[in-house]
């Protein structure tokens, strides 16, 4: 008998080894593969190293639009700072040439640090995409880095530590929103005190959040973390206690440019979600059957996550469904484009995703044990938003002229009445 419990308490622990070393050395040395493609030379001067470079590189971009097309307005908004005054939103506005019918608004830099991208598809649709024959019907405008100080500061929240995406509303009662479930998550997602990337709690990441997916289903807790929260300021996916100054600026924008347009699309470009080096239609989800199909149609070809397969969850205050609420007399069609970096719709991705922003919210509140751990976490964090791969940065390029290209033509061709 005494043997048999030896045999199994021997089992039970070669066992528990083996888990905790999987568990360690899958979660550690996580990258999943960048896509194959050959590397397109000519594409990588559109990514820069800087918020300032970037923004220059828009502007560059906007006065050569201005050569090319007719009436184009370009023009900045500063967003208020405490501590830059520096830190703009910049607009290029291209009205339709024929028939004020419709707009298309397409934004980047909704989470600051994801700007980095969004400019630089932005760039590329303003130098090899837009002709003036396809503004014939459709005006079009771009705005660059609704977040600026995000972008700036490598961040993907505001100033005050709100994440824009779940700031956005037109009345006020979305800041008595309330999400319990991140109260029971908030030991996990929100640590105090000094990072140190490489504590046994930090190594062991991958158990703690198994452990609290045992207790839950992945869509109870990507709902729960995900959704927005509105109470713990420090804390992710914090979405405010008041308005961010940008709101009013963006919001008095797209009322006198939409004016004239009775239809407004908007497509918000983001990255970080998904499988790596795929862009994804990822839309908050949608009611309205009119929509979905004009939606459809637009992206015809394209397969669109409506929010029917398991890592669907709804977000209150996002950008892009304001600009509907704001704009409530237009037919106004909604879209998310995101650019997948670590493979986030599978369960180790997803982990590592919420870990990198775990670990750099808490660096920025608490500090860092050692510079070591500073630049490791921040690196990371970076990477997760602004690949430095050439070939998935090749590969989010080419797919994107594809799609702008046909998705501007079906727009201009959208029967909307
Ligand atoms: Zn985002």
């Amino acid at each position: 008998m005494k043997k048999v419990l030896k045999i199994t308490a021997f089992i039970i622990i070669v066992l528990v080894i083996g888990i905790l070393g999987y568990s360690y050395i899958s979660f550690n040395s996580y990258a999943p593969a960048d896509p194959e493609v050959q590397v397109d030379k000519n594409v990588q001067h559109y990514f820069h190293n800087s918020y300032v470079e970037s923004r220059k590189a828009f502007l560059l971009e906007a006065k050569k639009i201005e050569a090319k097309f007719d009436s184009v307005q370009v023009f900045s908004r500063k967003v208020p700072s405490r501590i830059d005054t520096n830190l703009t939103i910049d607009f290029c506005y291209i009205p339709a040439r024929k028939e004020t019918d419709k707009l298309l608004i397409i934004t980047s830099g909704t989470h600051g640090v994801e700007g980095y991208v969004g400019s630089a598809v932005q760039q590329m649709l303003m130098s090899e995409i837009l002709t003036p024959e396809m503004v014939d019907n459709v005006g079009v405008l771009l705005v660059h880095s609704v977040n600026p100080y995000g972008f700036k500061y490598i961040r993907r929240v505001t100033e005050n530590n709100v994440d824009f995406n779940r700031n956005c509303d037109t009345n006020k009662s979305l800041f008595s929103s309330k999400n319990e479930g991140y109260g029971k998550l908030i030991g996990m997602l929100n640590p105090t005190g000094k990072v140190n990337a490489s504590s046994i709690k930090n190594k062991f990441f991958m158990l703690v959040a198994i452990n609290q997916l045992l207790k839950k289903s992945m869509a109870s807790l990507r709902q729960a973390v995900l959704q927005g929260q509105y109470k713990y300021k420090n804390g992710l996916y914090f979405g405010g206690f008041s308005f961010e100054p940008q709101l009013a600026i963006l919001g008095n924008v797209f009322k006198t440019i939409s004016a004239d347009y009775t239809t407004v699309f908007n497509i918000d470009l983001h990255t970080g979600y998904g499988v790596r080096g795929v862009a994804h239609l990822f839309p908050n989800p949608i009611d309205d059957k009119k929509i979905k199909s004009g939606l459809e149609t637009i992206f015809k070809g394209y397969e669109i996550n409506w929010g029917d397969s398991d890592d669907f969850y709804i977000i209150n205050g996002s950008f892009t469904d304001y600009i509907g609420k704001l704009l409530n007399d237009k037919t106004y069609f909604p879209m998310v484009l995101e650019y997948g970096t670590l493979n986030s719709q599978s369960t180790v991705g997803s982990i590592k995703s919420i870990h990198n922003m775990i670990l750099e919210n808490q660096g920025f509140h608490y500090g860092y044990k050692s510079s070591s751990d500073s630049i490791r976490v921040m690196q990371s964090f970076k990477e997760m938003y602004n690949p430095s791969s050439e070939k998935w940065r090749t590969k989010i390029m080419n797919d994107s002229k594809i799609l702008f290209r046909k998705t501007l033509k079906n727009y201009a061709d959208l029967k909307t009445n």
